[in-house]
């Protein structure tokens, strides 16, 4: 074969795609109720609005993006990442002209030039949630539980919640100096990325994978226990609110989360179902990105979810989507068809999924076809059928067939949807 999809990338094909559909609807389902709008922001934007916000020194913005000149001379990026277009847009559109909240989600593609394995591409999809306005705990509370609720919708049990508090610009820079401190004494055991964030940024030693680096901060002090009294209480009523929603969380004080732009609360989700690439989202409140990116002073705080981890993670429960009866309409001749196009309409009204013969087989054939293909039914229409005013429904299952009556086509299907129903759940 001559041409391949670049490396991280991947074709999402027809079967694969109906699990995107569903995880999609999901996804505008519970960003309507919580009130969130959508928003779509170009897939490059100037190269300025990722390296001013995300930061210089991450990995993303030094290592991972997609840069190029376009012939005008300009820097452009492809997205890594969604909040910074959604703050330059927030800024140009002058959406905080209004009342807040502004409330924001975004769906689409991300791009990284990141060492592919499973569960990491250099294309990959995020949904993203961003609140405007709100410095509350109460925002941040929200979008955990906004995020929560998808994951049950998704039927995603397996994935717990991680949080901590990532303090200010009062407290962190008095902690940053003493961590900087206590890892210097052990600067020998880093690795060669940690002996550079000493420099820039040593709270991401803390969330170093790295066997060294974890030994190297075993009793390293940790920034919950330097939280300026703000920030503390902060944190305290964030999770009084998750308590009382019933939300568990799991205190991680060693979570910082790859970005810059995060003040206090920061949260991360991870699946205890996959292995290496565990993590499915994350967020967290970003007080001071707003101002940084040219604009008035707006807290603010979003999440961020991994699309293909959620489609990883949810196999079972989609299967369990798959309820509705696949109908396949047989036609005896061609003739038959716009009979076979009716009854197809019918079916899909009583809830069925519908695909009429379209190929012009012989009868024969075209039951074995939807043997092979697995559909639930089939109806057949022919000559005879017509004159009596019935079709066929053969069950592909028990091989039965019964005849119904076209005028009460819808009502009977329905009956059978039920049937198929409570036939695929109890199986
Ligand atoms: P981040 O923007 O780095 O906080 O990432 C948020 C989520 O996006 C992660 O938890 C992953 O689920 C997903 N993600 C990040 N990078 C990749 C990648 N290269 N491939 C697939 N998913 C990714």
């Amino acid at each position: 074969m001559k041409y391949r999809a670049p490396r991280g990338t991947r074709d999402i094909l027809p079967e694969e795609c109906r699990k995107w559909h569903f995880l999609e609807e999901k996804i505008r389902e519970v960003s309507w109720k919580y009130g969130y709008g959508e928003i779509r922001v170009p897939i490059f934007d100037s190269t300025e609005v990722f390296a001013r916000s995300v930061g210089e020194d991450t990995d993303i913005v030094s290592k991972e993006m997609y840069t190029f000149t376009d012939r005008g001379e300009r820097s452009l990026t492809l997205r890594p990442e969604g909040t910074a277009s959604v703050v330059r847009a927030y800024l140009e559109n002058n959406l905080n002209a209004g009342p807040g909240p502004v409330k924001l989600y975004y769906y689409g593609p991300m791009f990284r030039y990141d060492r592919p394995q499973a569960g990491r591409y250099r294309q990959f999809y995020q949904y993203g949630v961003e609140c405007f306005g709100s410095g509350h705990p109460a925002a941040d509370a929200e979008v955990i539980k906004l995020t929560l609720d998808l994951l049950g919708m998704l039927g995603l049990e397996d994935v717990t919640l991680q949080i901590n508090s990532v303090g200010c610009s009062e407290c962190r820079p008095v902690y940053r100096r003493k961590l900087k401190e206590v890892l210097e004494h052990n600067r020998e055991k880093l690795c060669r990325d940690c002996t550079g964030r000493l420099e820039s940024s040593p709270m991401r030693i803390m969330d170093c994978k790295e066997e060294h680096c974890r030994e190297a901060t075993v009793n390293a002090p940790v920034m919950v226990d330097h939280l300026c009294p703000e920030c503390s209480a902060h944190y305290a009523e964030v999770k009084e609110i998750l308590n009382r929603l019933g939300i568990v969380g799991e205190e991680n004080p060693r979570l910082v989360r790859g970005l810059d732009y995060y003040t206090r609360t920061a949260f991360e989700f991870v699946s205890t179902e996959l292995g290496a690439q565990d993590s499915i989202g994350g967020g967290g409140r970003y007080d001071n990105l707003v101002e940084h990116m040219g604009g008035p002073t707006v807290p603010a705080v979003g999440v961020a979810l991994g699309i293909e981890r959620l489609l990883l993670s949810m196999d079972k429960t989609f299967l369990q989507q798959k309820k509705a009866p696949a109908v396949f309409v047989a036609v005896s001749s061609d003739d038959q068809l716009p009979t076979g196009f009716q009854a197809a309409d019918i079916a899909r009204k009583a809830g069925c999924t519908v695909e009429v013969e379209l190929m012009g087989r012989s009868l024969k054939a075209q039951m074995k076809y939807a043997g092979k293909k697995g559909f639930d039914y089939v109806l057949i229409t022919g000559q005879e059928e017509e004159t009596r005013g019935i079709v066929t429904l053969r069950d592909m299952n028990t091989g039965q067939q019964e005849e119904l009556p076209v005028s009460r086509l819808e009502s009977d299907l329905q009956s059978v949807v039920k049937q198929t129903r409570n036939r695929k759940e109890e199986g």
